[in-house]
């Protein structure tokens, strides 16, 4: 080895990863003096830049080969928790399985990169001298907001007076208004796993106990809480959250993006009498810096979030819940193509501890895992507070036929009225967003297309302009044709949400209406609007999937879905599921409160499997036909799936190079390479998209075989490859 005096002794050198697609962590050498460890985070150059990154190992094996003459230094050890184990054992875990870069994995760890720098400290002002001579409206409303003791960023108060900050600066060149240092970021508080406690029913209080039991039992394993909705699941495994955090560890409660509502957060609050740490899209960036030291110190007990914060580096993970984990929302399909469900269920294995699955309509995946008895299953059977399941009716459209342009059935409109006239609410559901997903000229046939995208432009007529819902593309809606130039003969073709709710105020005038679809109310707007058609403001809710998850309207008591056949015929092998799950969801929202509840199907397709299964309220006649054609087909979960996906900006270049990839493709047993094929999204955002797809046994080695595939490849610059692993998206 090396001398062992140490004015001799040579720098250390450590393996450091970098937050970037590269193939693996870097070389650098450790100062004298400092002193660094696997995990902690450090500040280091890369060519003319500094990055901050993680030391990955102590590079004790690798040293004597790397050229020590050409390495750097690391430039500053960073004062922050340093990154669990156990974290970069689950970012190297999930690299190799997804086949990213493990650099790519933890760029996701590192959103905020301001939560790796010194808190800074922010000064905050309280009333501290006499009310200045010249008072107007704004400084007395400021006076009423400050106080002496609580001290404010001049934002806060500024906000909350609603005055300008130059106002609050006035006050404090008057003497009135002092400054005081303030903490960076205020605390989390403590959660209460005692506090708030609901009634369970004796059904809840069974399946509370065996999650309890989990928790108790400290090691890994998955239960799937199995419930319909207004089952009460959430009570339930808050139980399992209570005993968690009473335990002294923290928690992450995983839902779809869409589902996290005030009135989830609300539920949360009452139950733990503390806010939970929040994340996902809409947290501000300072807020996520909090969450992120809060996180990373053990601070912050409960976490609420959306896929992403399965990355978040936890101290002290010691539960994972995953609600609604049957949602395709958890799946990532680009950058690091991962699932966080299945992600969620890694986390726990290596740290040893429970997860629990939460839904009413379980993924195949799942129920395929509780068969074989890898997953246990917790059912929860009685809908919570007496509300019974509501009575589900299809609608055989072949014989109902709506004049031309409208699409509400007669007996689905004699419902409504006979539904309004009993003073409840109404939801009609169409997962479409915009005017009419087909814009055509009736002279010429000129259709509306996206100039970068193999899709056609949807009107959205609210906001006047055609709109691209692969890539944003919008042009204003033209009055004349741009092809035979003919003026006022575009028709719009199809039904979307703002076609419908047209119709809605045509036919029942008289009633006022919400409509809600992500393109025309979000964030807080949005948030007024749930609350307003909760105090039942509203008579009639037209909307798209935005209004299927997480909400509960007590006074609505008939769901009316319009076209209850969308997506079933789209070729995808998980339609079917995706189908039952969206409609059972949907229909749930009826009858939630004392009154029972009725969901109107319309359907081109009442004899299917999965329309019989709904009506006769028979999941499990659903799930046996389902389970039956995939095994047949030897699909997910009886098969495995990768999808290769080659994009570039010329045709022919990713055309050619498909070829060349699929002549290379090497023979292995139970793997079929099918491709390569134009994707059915055959051009996106100015980029040609050719597909593979790889079909494998349950059991195969899909990553060893696309290794030996793809690693002697080498890709003009101009082509990308996406490896998808389990993917959801087939377009
Ligand atoms: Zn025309
Ligand atoms: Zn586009």
């Amino acid at each position: 080895m090396f001398g062992d005096s140490s004015q001799d002794a040579p720098d250390r050198v450590v393996e450091v990863l970098l937050p970037l697609a590269l193939p693996g962590a870097y070389s650098y050498l450790v100062p004298q003096g400092m002193a660094v460890t696997p995990g902690d985070y450090v500040r280091v150059p890369l060519g003319p830049r500094q990055v901050f990154g993680v030391v990955w190992d102590s590079g004790e094996d690798g040293a004597a080969a790397v050229d020590r003459a050409k390495l750097r230094g690391i430039t500053e050890r960073l004062d922050v928790p340093s990154m669990p184990d156990l974290h970069r054992r689950f970012i190297d875990w999930v690299a190799t399985y997804t086949m990213s870069s493990p650099g790519a994995v933890l760029r996701m760890c590192l959103r905020v990169p301001e939560a790796l720098g010194p808190e800074r400290v922010r000064t905050g002002y309280r009333l501290g001298g006499p009310v200045p001579q010249r008072m107007t409206p704004q400084r007395t409303r400021v006076l009423e907001e400050a106080h002496e003791e609580l001290a404010r960023s001049a934002a806060d108060l500024a906000d909350a007076a609603g005055v300008s900050t130059g106002v609050i600066k006035g006050l404090v060149d008057a003497g009135t208004l002092s400054p005081v240092s303030l903490p960076a970021f205020a605390r989390f508080k403590r959660p209460d796993p005692a506090a708030g406690g609901v009634t369970l029913s004796s059904i809840q209080q069974a399946a509370a106990q065996l999650l309890r039991g989990e928790v108790a039992g400290r090691a890994f394993s998955v239960s799937l809480l199995d419930g319909v909705t207004g089952a009460g699941k959430m009570e339930v495994y808050l139980e399992a959250v209570a005993a968690t955090i009473a335990a002294g560890h923290q928690v992450l409660v995983l839902l779809p993006e869409i589902a996290l509502t005030t009135d989830f957060m609300q539920r949360f609050e009452r139950r733990f009498a503390a806010a939970p740490a929040e994340w996902h899209s809409a947290v501000r960036p300072r807020e996520r810096e909090r969450v992120w030291r809060a996180v990373a110190s053990g601070e912050a007990r409960i976490v609420v979030g959306a896929r992403s914060a399965l990355f978040l580096p936890f101290a002290d993970l010691a539960l994972i819940v995953v609600d609604e984990e049957h949602e395709a929302a958890y799946k990532q399909d680009d950058g690091v193509c991962y699932h966080a469900r299945d992600m969620a269920v890694v986390r726990g294995s290596l740290g040893a501890f429970p997860v629990v699955l939460s839904s009413a309509t379980p993924s195949l995946e799942t129920m395929f895992n509780v068969d074989s008895g890898r997953y246990r299953s917790v059912p929860l059977t009685a809908r919570h507070g007496g509300a019974g399941l509501p009575e589900i009716v299809p609608l055989d459209m072949r014989k109902l036929h709506p004049p031309t342009g409208t699409w509400i059935s007669e007996p689905l409109a004699a419902a409504i009225t006979e539904t309004l006239d009993d003073g409840d609410q109404v939801l009609l559901y169409l997962n479409r967003r915009g005017y009419a997903p087909l814009t055509l000229c009736r002279t010429c046939g000129h259709r509306f297309q996206c100039p970068d995208c193999d899709a056609w432009l949807v009107e959205h007529r609210f906001r006047r302009h055609l709109l691209c819902h692969h890539c944003g593309f919008k042009v204003p809606v033209p009055n004349v044709c741009p092809s035979c130039e003919h003026e006022g003969t575009l028709v719009a073709c199809g039904p979307g949400v703002e076609r419908l709710a047209t119709e809605v105020r045509e036919r029942f005038g008289d009633r006022s209406m919400a409509i809600l679809s992500s393109d025309l109310t979000r964030g807080a707007a949005l948030r007024e609007l749930l609350r307003d058609i909760k105090d039942r403001a509203y008579d009639i809710i037209v909307g798209t999937q935005l209004v299927a998850k997480g909400h509960h309207f007590p006074n609505l008591t008939l769901v009316g879905v319009v076209d209850g056949d969308i997506g079933l015929n789209n070729g995808d092998l998980r339609a079917a599921e995706r189908t039952y799950q969206v409609l059972c969801q949907v229909a749930g929202r009826a009858g939630r409160g004392d009154k029972p509840g009725r969901a109107i199907i319309q359907t081109f397709q009442p004899e299917h499997p999965l329309m019989a299964a709904l009506v006769a309220r028979n999941r499990d006649g659903f799930y046996t036909y389902e389970m039956r054609s995939r095994e047949q087909g030897e699909l997910p979960p009886y098969g495995r799936f990768a999808a290769l996906v080659l994009s570039g900006p010329d045709e022919a270049t990713v055309t050619q190079v498909a070829h060349r990839l699929a002549r290379s493709a090497p023979r292995a047993e139970h793997m079929r390479v099918l491709g390569p094929a134009p994707a059915p999204l055959a051009l996106v955002r100015g980029r040609y998209r050719m597909r593979f797809l790889i079909k494998a046994r349950r059991d195969s080695n899909v990553q060893g075989f696309l290794h030996s595939w793809l690693d002697p490849i080498k890709l003009p610059g101009s082509v990308r490859l996406q490896v998808d692993i389990d993917p959801y998206s087939f377009m």
